[in-house]
């Protein structure tokens, strides 16, 4: 059984673009924050499009505006499996779930199973 099972939360996580497209997402979008400053960091290719986009301001539907984007999921169970390893419980193959660090398999309530290659077939 693993332990220190921890149920995943629902989780909000806001992002803003500065957008450049034709109003629904087809064009360039770069990653700022809500004042629309662009993040550094950017490669030099996205440095290059940015620039593009903001001499041709024309060319686009939508231009220069900060778009926030909403990605709301849940968290995927975790506890600890015996080996010390966090294991992110999920259907990673029949409702079971590998330690990525000393291949013990669990179901998806954490409880320890045997391998899948001893698993008996269904016939
Ligand atoms: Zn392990």
């Amino acid at each position: 059984m693993l332990t220190n099972i921890i149920r995943g939360e629902y989780v909000t996580e806001v992002r803003y673009e500065l957008a450049f497209d034709d109003g629904h997402g087809n064009g360039y979008g770069f990653p700022c924050d809500a004042n629309g400053v662009v993040d550094e960091g950017l490669t030099s290719d996205a440095l290059r499009n940015l620039e593009y986009c903001r001499q041709h301001p024309e060319a686009f539907k939508r231009a220069n505006e900060v778009v926030e984007i909403r990605l709301e999921y849940k968290e995927e169970d975790r506890g600890t499996c015996r080996c010390g390893e966090t294991v992110y419980l999920h259907d990673q193959y029949r409702a079971a779930c590998q330690c990525p660090k000393c291949g013990r398999w669990y179901n998806l309530f954490g409880q320890e199973l045997l391998p899948p290659e001893m698993w008996e077939e269904d016939y």
